[in-house]
């Protein structure tokens, strides 16, 4: 149903025309009573399922309590996800905000203080990689035209971005002036392409090397998505900061940093800040999920249903190749994923676009074998009506 007035809203988004109205698990409902597979999650973002139990009551409880606060006074909350988030990364210190370019923008402005502080102003390059994506602010620093608040971040962002993957580019480009690297161990946005074995390794080499700060931007593939908590557990390569947001709130905003304690402590009093940042709300509803998926036997319940997903799609989209990790997976399509995500949802099946070819899933963590199966089923009608047609 289109709403027949012109709309108020900005458009800035070319948006599906249909409005979901109610969600449980892995089902979404429609305006119409419809109902669908949920294999996308609001990208990637409920990792726990929708309207599930355990975080209805401690987003409820919390709300009850205490919404909001501010940073000014000590948040009980957010000292306990701290503690757990630390407990599930590595010996650090956490930063909160809201999103997950909030989350690169703090990372951003570490690696610029790292540079700036510790080696007066000799460390100012920044590398990142074609194909990448790590959110949408233009360096809201830049625009903000206080000396107090740019003087220690200066000079403003340039980034120089290498061939993904490419490890001579890297081995050329990563040297004494450089700050920091920034990378997803997987690229979400951008087709659903995970590095090459071997190269998270590589640009770890080389960040301790030339004493430059590896950032891993695990704001997709963290918090479970993968199969393990973060994606680089699965390399055993760690990073000194990782950027989380997306499934980390469950569907409330909340991003975080974790950073090396060597870096956390560059962030003293007034450096950096945020209002809403890590409020007893969005706080509430992370502890919920990262408890979740540090019970025994979630991340493996994770692993086996990425593989069983991967299998149907490998069936459901005979010879096109099926990429990524756990229940992050990318289809590589010969044509537009538009048409495509269409077909799925005539077909009662939510997924999304990746790239310019690539068609996304990420369901849920919580997904069952049944609904997977049901879903594959789906998708593979959709896509063999779509081939039929041309
Ligand atoms: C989504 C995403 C971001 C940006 O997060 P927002 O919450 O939209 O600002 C950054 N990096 C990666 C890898 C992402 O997937």
């Amino acid at each position: 149903m289109t709403d027949p007035q012109p709309s108020a809203l900005i458009q800035n988004y070319a948006r599906q025309d249909i409005a979901f109205v109610r969600g449980q698990g892995c089902t979404l409902w429609d305006e119409s009573g419809r109902s669908y597979i949920d294999a996308f999650a609001g990208v990637a973002v409920s990792a726990l399922g929708h309207g599930h139990p355990g975080l209805v009551a401690a987003i409820t409880r919390q709300a009850s309590a205490l919404a909001h606060i501010s940073n000014h006074y000590r948040i009980p909350e957010q000292e306990a996800l701290a503690r757990q988030l630390v407990a599930l990364t590595f010996p650090g210190q956490v930063l909160l905000c809201n999103s997950g370019a909030e989350a690169n923008e703090a990372a951003l402005k570490l690696v610029r203080l790292w540079g700036n502080v510790k080696h007066a102003g000799r460390k100012t390059r920044l590398i990142a990689f074609q194909g990448a994506f790590h959110g949408r602010t233009l360096g809201a620093l830049s625009l903000t035209a206080n000396p107090k608040y740019r003087e220690p971040f200066a000079p403003l962002p340039v980034v120089e971005f290498l061939p993904f993957g490419d490890v001579a580019a890297a081995e050329a480009a990563i040297r004494d002036d450089v700050a920091g690297v920034f990378i997803e161990p997987i690229q979400g946005e951008g087709g659903v392409h995970p590095t090459p074995p071997g190269f998270l390794g590589k640009l770890r080499e080389l960040c301790d090397r030339h004493g430059a700060v590896l950032v891993f931007d695990e704001i997709q593939t963290g918090v479970g998505r993968t199969g393990k908590t973060w994606c680089w557990q699965h390399e055993g390569v760690q990073p000194d900061i990782v950027t989380s947001a997306k499934g980390l709130g469950g569907g409330l905003p909340i991003g975080a940093i974790v950073a090396a304690p060597h870096l956390a402590a560059l962030f003293t009093p007034g450096l950096h800040g945020t209002t809403f940042g890590g409020n007893p709300l969005a706080c509430a509803a992370a502890q919920v999920v990262l408890g979740e998926i540090a019970k025994p036997g979630f991340l493996a319940h994770v692993t086996a249903m990425g593989e069983r997903l991967r299998q149907g799609l490998a069936t459901a989209f005979t010879g096109c190749d099926v990429r990524g990790k756990g229940l992050l997976l990318g289809v590589q399509l010969d044509r537009e994923p538009g048409s495509v995500v269409a077909a799925a949802r005539a077909e009662g099946v939510i997924v999304g676009p990746s790239g310019a070819n690539t068609l996304r899933l990420a369901p849920a963590l919580i997904i069952t074998a049944a609904e997977i199966d049901e879903l594959v089923k789906r998708l593979a009608r959709a896509w063999a009506a779509i081939r039929a047609k041309t």
